[in-house]
């Protein structure tokens, strides 16, 4: 079992607290406290306020009333009870007798059924909860032997925890609050019988001294065991066995239990920190100690279960019982005594005059939270002693305690801590010193460094300076020569504005001026676009006169096209009659040779037919005559819609030409002048200007033969004269078109003299005609040559001629140009051709195929006899009628398929001839007719 050994001596420092004094009359019976002088630095904490008065304080009495026990049952009414409860005012009524009855109040009234959790609760809950605050504390049991003092304090109640006294209860409660880890509670379990401790926990330990601590004050048993507390079950060990050992002591001492005060010291020590008494510490304590210093509490709760009230004389004890009455009383009557002197203020307190009250010394009256539970029977039996125990409880409540904290320094811990504190401290210290030195190095090294950059600075400075001084002479210099030139162009400025003030006098004049002459100038323009509006009116107006002469023209051209129409085909029926007369007269010469009688007939049928072909020639002439005027007429009507006269293409009858309004009129305005020239200038000049070198005079000379050659009486007189050969070396060697044109134009007049034709065939008229035709694409020029080589066609002795110097070929190759009356004159010339051909054949002075064939004009009138006008077209069906009469061409137009044409015209031409002398070769042909079959 361990000792008091196993608790450490820690040093104790505490200090009074300031006496608690509420206000009122109680103030005044607070307890004088036992003054000590404070020997170390000491610390205390104000007691835990529990309304903060001085019944607080004040030492606790609870009243418990013991249910009747079969003793006092066994009395029955004779003895009444002589206590009535009146818990609720918490009062309680003690009657002497009948008249007699005195009340008093407690803190707490316990009736009989008041319950032991009840008990500890009110008596020692709030003792034990400032115990584990570190403050000493005292719970007493006080009472006459059997009214339930152990039964109230030391009952263990190891099987009921109801019946659970206040001794286990506190140590339950202890057990429950505090840490294992930081926190150590320990008992020990004393009994104290004749002035004599014993340790119930170790009975052969008697006789335990009681000692007090000078400085402190404090109490100890040195010896007494103190045993630590680990669990609940130790502590019913524990209790158990002080159980044991005091009845033991008693039965070896034949004394009773009640005879003997029970003990039980339960020291406590926990860990504390005192941050939040800062306040509370006096300077001189502050200095010393740190604000989180290592503090252990350490405080003991005493529970004792005192000895029975009961008087000696009145329990019947005898000889050593009567000593040990004396003794039991000594620590009774002493603590009785304490108690008074505590209640009454009184300064001397006598607490050494029992051990009782030396043990308590510390924790009841003085410096502990104290409660006492006073236990009493019902019974009246006991009425005095029951009485005298109610008085000890008064008294008791007036004894007010000074209760103090005890806390100890864990110099130890705080030793460490201080001690890791300046290690810390001093590693820091030279940590700083190295890092100082350090930095006291680096500011010389700067300081250096700082020191020679600032020399060299100072020594740049001062060039610089002196530069700068330069410079700056320099440019003052340059500023007052700048200022002079300044001055100089501010003049030459004021001399230019001035000069750039007259300019601008001079514009401004030179404006008005162009104004001026921009007006006049409108004024002109206007007045020349009205001109030239009215000369456009003029214009206009003519070209309207000229399109009505146009229109006149063409009902002329239509009344001759008529007339045209009608020659034709009379024309045509003289060729059949003379075919027909022919082949009469052939018969008749047949007929002749064997007939005589008819010779006569013959001639006078032969001289018909010379005069028939007489006239027939005569209306040739005319028709072709006619057929040129046409044409003319046509290209005159072309060339006056665009306002412009063409002189020199007079084909033709001079009398079919320009018969109407102004073109007639210019035209024979024209002749006039030519003839006037002609008759003045004499024709050899005039052709001798054929050769002049200037081509303006040549075009006008040529222009001047064309006209002249227009007219009949001119034609064989210009060839005499040499004018063909001028004319045709022209078409040999000029380049120029124009020339080429006008040209073609005299060339082909002139070849409407049949006599002309040969000469112009001799000279190569035709092939140079075929030459020019090649190289051009003019269509006027066309028109004209190929009018030249259609009349040239209408010569049956040239044919050959013509078709060896390529007159056909070229005629052909016109076709190119497309052009409506280019095709007109080459369906013309093809159709004079066939014609003359086919009369030459009929007559019998030439035999074979005609000459058109092999350059392949049979083939281009079958591809387009009837894709031009009705003029070229009738033509061109003219021109079949007149090959198919010649049998040597019947294979070629069977193979062009000419014979599908002979019978389109044979039924659908518009012109009777035509049809008739189709038909007549179809019918005449026994190749036709077979085709057609
Ligand atoms: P004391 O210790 O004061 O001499 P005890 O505690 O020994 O008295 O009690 C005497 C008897 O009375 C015991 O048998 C006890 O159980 C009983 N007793 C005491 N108080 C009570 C009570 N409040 N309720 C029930 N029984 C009680
Ligand atoms: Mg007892």
């Amino acid at each position: 079992m361990a000792t008091g050994g196993g608790w450490a001596p820690a040093r104790s420092v505490e200090r009074h607290g300031a006496p608690r004094g509420g206000g009122g009359t109680r103030s005044k019976s607070v307890a004088p406290c036992p003054r000590r002088p404070s020997p170390s630095p000491a610390r205390s904490r104000p007691a835990p306020d529990n309304g903060g008065s001085a019944d607080s304080c004040r030492v606790r009495v609870a009243i418990r009333l013991r249910p009747k026990n079969s003793e006092d049952l066994a009395y029955g009414s004779d003895f009444d009870s002589c206590v009535e409860l009146q818990p609720e005012s918490k009062r309680l009524k003690l009657k002497k007798n009948n008249w007699i009855c005195e009340s008093y109040k407690f803190d707490e009234v316990f009736s009989e059924n008041a319950s032991q959790k009840r008990v500890y609760e009110v008596v020692a809950k709030p003792v034990v909860e400032s115990v584990l605050e570190g403050y000493n504390g005292t719970v007493m049991a006080y009472g006459q032997t059997g009214t339930g003092k152990t039964y109230t304090v030391g009952r263990l109640g190891k099987d009921d925890p109801s019946e659970r006294g206040i001794m286990v209860r506190a140590l339950e409660h202890i057990l429950s609050s505090m840490s294992f880890e930081t926190d150590r509670v320990a008992i020990s379990y004393l009994q104290l019988y004749l002035e004599s401790v014993q340790d119930l926990l170790d009975p052969e330990k008697t006789n335990i001294p009681i000692v007090e601590d000078a400085k402190t004050g404090e109490i100890s048993l040195p010896g007494a065991s103190i045993v630590e507390i680990k669990d609940l079950e130790h502590v019913f060990h524990l209790l158990q066995i002080g159980e044991a050992n005091r009845h033991a002591a008693n039965t070896k001492m034949n004394t009773e239990s009640s005879r003997s005060h029970a003990i039980l010291i339960i020291h406590l020590q926990r860990s504390s920190r005192i941050k939040e008494e800062n306040s509370s510490l006096s300077n001189d304590t502050h200095d010393i100690f740190p604000d989180d210093l290592p503090l252990v509490l350490k405080s003991k709760l005493l529970i004792v279960d005192l000895a029975g009230s009961e008087r000696i004389d009145k329990s019947g004890s005898e000889g050593h019982m009567i000593e040990e009455a004396k003794f039991i009383n000594l620590s009774l009557t002493s603590l009785g005594k304490c108690i008074n002197a505590l209640a009454e203020n009184s300064p001397h307190i006598p607490t050494r005059d029992s051990k009782l009250t030396r043990i308590l010394r510390d924790s009841f009256g003085g410096t502990a939270r104290t409660s006492l539970v006073v236990t009493i029977g019902p019974s009246s039996r006991h009425y005095s002693e029951t009485s005298s125990t109610i008085m000890f409880g008064q008294r008791a409540m007036k004894v007010v305690n000074t209760i103090k904290l005890k806390e100890e320094v864990d110099y130890e811990t705080l030793y460490k801590k201080v001690e890791r504190e300046v290690d810390q401290l001093t590693s820091e210290m030279e940590r700083q010193q190295k890092l100082m030195k350090n930095e006291k190095m680096q500011l010389d090294k700067k300081l250096k460094e700082s020191e020679g950059s600032f020399h060299d600075l100072r020594m740049t400075s001062n060039i610089r300076i002196e530069n700068l001084e330069k410079e700056k002479c320099q440019l003052e210099s340059a500023v007052k020569t700048l200022m002079r030139d300044l001055e100089e162009e501010r003049g030459q400025n004021n001399l230019l504005s001035e000069q750039i003030a007259e300019l601008e006098k001079l514009v401004n004049e030179n404006k008005q001026q162009q104004q001026l002459e921009n007006l006049s100038r409108m004024k002109i323009f206007t007045d020349t676009t009205k001109e030239h509006e009215k000369e456009m009116e003029e214009l206009l107006r003519q070209l309207q006169e000229e399109r009505r002469c146009s229109s006149s023209l063409k009902d002329r051209m239509s009344v001759l096209q008529q007339e045209l129409c009608d020659a034709q085909s009379s024309t045509q029926l003289q060729e059949s009659m003379a075919h027909e007369l022919e082949k009469k007269l052939t018969k008749v010469t047949e007929e002749f040779t064997s007939q005589e009688v008819i010779y006569e007939e013959l001639k006078s049928t032969q001289e018909k037919v010379q005069q028939e072909m007489l006239h027939r020639q005569g209306l040739e002439d005319q028709i072709l005559r006619l057929k040129w005027s046409t044409s003319d007429i046509c290209a005159e009507e072309s060339k006056t819609s665009y306002g412009m006269v063409r002189s020199g293409s007079g084909l033709g009858n001079a009398a079919f030409v320009s018969k109407s309004g102004k073109i007639r009129e210019a035209l024979s305005g024209q002749r006039g002048t030519i003839s006037k020239i002609f008759e003045e200038v004499g024709l050899p000049n005039v052709l001798a200007l054929l050769k002049s070198e200037d081509l303006d005079v040549q075009i006008h000379a040529v222009k001047v033969v064309a006209n002249l050659a227009a007219e009949d009486i001119n034609q064989e007189r210009i060839v005499e004269e040499g004018g063909l050969d001028a004319l045709l070396s022209l078409l040999e060697t000029s380049e120029n078109t124009t020339i080429h044109r006008v040209t073609a134009g005299a060339v082909a007049n002139l070849a409407m003299n049949g006599s002309n034709q040969g000469v112009i065939m001799n000279k190569g008229g035709a092939r140079l005609l075929a030459n020019v035709a090649s190289k051009t694409e003019d269509p006027q020029t066309l028109r004209l040559v190929a009018g030249a080589i259609a009349n040239l066609c209408g010569n049956e002795k040239l044919h050959l001629m013509l078709k060896r110097d390529g007159g056909i070929k070229a005629l052909l190759g016109m076709v190119r140009s497309g052009h409506a009356e280019v095709i007109a004159q080459i369906a013309r010339g093809i159709a004079n051709f066939a014609k003359c051909e086919s009369r030459v054949i009929s007559q019998g002075h030439r035999k074979g195929r005609s000459l058109l064939i092999e350059d392949g004009v049979l083939t281009w009138m079958v591809a387009n006899s009837t894709r031009f006008s009705h003029s070229t077209t009738r033509h061109i069906e003219l021109a079949f009628c007149h090959l198919a009469q010649n049998e040597d061409n019947t294979c070629d137009i069977i193979a062009s398929g000419g014979i599908k044409e002979l019978l389109r015209i044979s039924r659908e031409s518009p012109r009777d001839d035509a049809r008739n002398l189709a038909k007549m070769a179809l019918d005449s042909n026994p190749a036709f007719l077979r085709e057609v079959q």
